[in-house]
């Protein structure tokens, strides 16, 4: 990170290192605490070389609405400092995640840039309880940013109303508990993150970069409190300026590999197999790489330089 801060800064550029406000509790859901997460993370102006500064303000209400020709959107929210800085460089991740398959570049600019008003149109989708798996233990309930879940009768109840679809429930079910219907909600949950992911480099056409590390590559995403074994050996860092390029090529690099047999990661271990979708079973990944071709973010065709 601070090399990258160091050539910003030698290219005449004002570097900030950003995120934005999370939609659900934790400490990155206002900008204090999320300042403070980040200095005990090490992502401090004596280290990176940079101020931190949460682009979507105290509260996630610094928003600048981008008009974008989505299926689903027509204008989408974007963090204020994000949407009025002239360039971007976005450093990634890449990881498994239980929804999209895996969060790579598109994944990041289309939650990392979108305050929690935007996160939320994202998501949209409904969860429910297969009653029979619930064990009453209400990690589900604690998890809840919304209150949404109440236990009755030693089984969780999830109030539709309240539902704001962040999915924290789903993670935190010891018992795979809480479900969602895979079909007909994830397409449209990874068209809207592509189409967020648009909005958000709307504007900076030529002017954004893109580092991503396929290092410590875990099943789910860096949002859990917790980090589980590797499902594959780290394989480097790869650099673009095209986001659709970089996430095929990290997805194909990741499923190029051997899979660790004493991790998360079930099926699909031998070299070649989707690991993501063989990590969680109903997870397209590929899809996002498609529609964010299809909008003409970029394209999913490169040519892999080593250094
Ligand atoms: S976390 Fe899972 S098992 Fe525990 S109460 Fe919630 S749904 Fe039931
Ligand atoms: S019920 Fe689950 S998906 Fe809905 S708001 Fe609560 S934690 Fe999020």
């Amino acid at each position: 990170m601070r090399q990258v801060v160091d050539k910003v800064k030698e290219c005449g550029g004002l570097p900030f290192l950003t995120d934005t406000n999370t939609l659900y509790l934790g400490s990155r859901s206002n900008a204090v605490d999320h300042i403070t997460t980040a200095v005990l993370h090490g992502f401090d102006y004596a280290v990176a070389g940079a101020p931190v500064i949460i682009a979507d303000g105290l509260f996630g209400t610094n928003i600048t609405w981008v008009t974008i020709k989505g299926k689903h959107f027509k204008r989408v929210a974007i963090a204020g400092d994000i949407a009025v800085s002239h360039s971007m460089i976005v450093m990634t991740h890449f990881k498994g995640h239980m929804v999209a398959g895996f969060g790579g570049a598109i994944k990041n600019l289309a939650m990392g840039c979108a305050p929690p008003a935007g996160k939320r149109e994202q998501h949209e989708a409904h969860p429910f309880t297969i009653g029979e798996r619930c064990i009453g233990c209400g990690k589900c309930v604690a998890a809840c940013p919304k209150s949404a879940i109440t236990i009755k009768k030693k089984r969780s109840v999830i109030d539709r109303n309240r539902c704001i679809g962040c999915f924290e429930c789903m993670t935190v079910c010891p018992e795979h508990a809480i479900d969602i219907n895979w079909a007909t909600e994830i397409p449209q949950f990874v068209e809207r993150l592509v189409e967020y992911a648009c909005g958000a480099v709307k504007g900076k056409e030529g002017r954004v970069g893109y580092f991503s590390f396929l290092t410590r590559i875990t099943p789910d995403c860096d949002c859990v409190p917790w980090s589980d074994a590797a499902i594959v050996p780290d394989i480097g860092i790869l650099a673009s300026t095209d986001p659709v390029a970089i996430d095929a090529a990290g997805f194909a690099l990741v499923n190029d590999q051997p899979g660790f047999a004493d991790s998360l990661l079930q099926t699909h271990r031998r070299k070649g197999q989707d690991k993501f979708s063989g990590t969680w079973e109903n997870t397209e990944g590929y899809q996002q790489i498609h529609y964010a071709e299809e909008l003409g973010m970029g394209s999913s065709h490169y040519n892999m330089i080593h250094i």
